[in-house]
């Protein structure tokens, strides 16, 4: 609970990149360097899948998603970002997701599996962020 009440911005909306692979269920692959900014530093929340939270036990549960990681997408809904820096943060990681959603969708298009970045390599880039 300690590190929710860090957060001091959180960013969400109905992309259409965003919304559409929210709609799969699953989480971003480390494609590109970009998608490995998030790898392991984000969720997929599947519960309550498609469910707007405005009851305060729903808002929790979307709160409480962001234990650890910095952002969410929330199955049949959106996509959701925080920070325990700044708006600009969220907003940068925000508009970052909704682009990596782009890209796994067009890769995924292509129907050609991906290589993917090794986990090592994964990790690498949010070590510098
Ligand atoms: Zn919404």
């Amino acid at each position: 609970m300690s590190s929710i009440r860090h957060i001091v911005a959180m960013c969400h909306a109905h992309t259409v990149y965003g919304t559409a692979f929210a709609s799969l269920g699953k989480p971003l692959e480390p494609i590109s360097q970009d998608a490995c900014a998030f790898f392991e530093d984000h969720v997929v929340i599947g519960d309550e899948a498609g469910k707007v939270a405005v009851e305060v036990k729903d808002g929790n549960k979307v709160a409480n998603a962001f234990k650890d990681v910095k952002a969410a997408i929330h199955q049949n809904h959106g996509l959701l970002t925080a920070s325990r820096q700044s708006i600009d943060s969220t907003a940068f990681w925000f508009i970052a997701l909704e682009r990596c959603c782009q890209q796994q969708l067009m890769i995924e298009q292509t129907g050609i599996t991906p290589k993917m970045v090794t986990e090592e390599r994964a990790l690498q880039p949010r070590a510098r962020w």
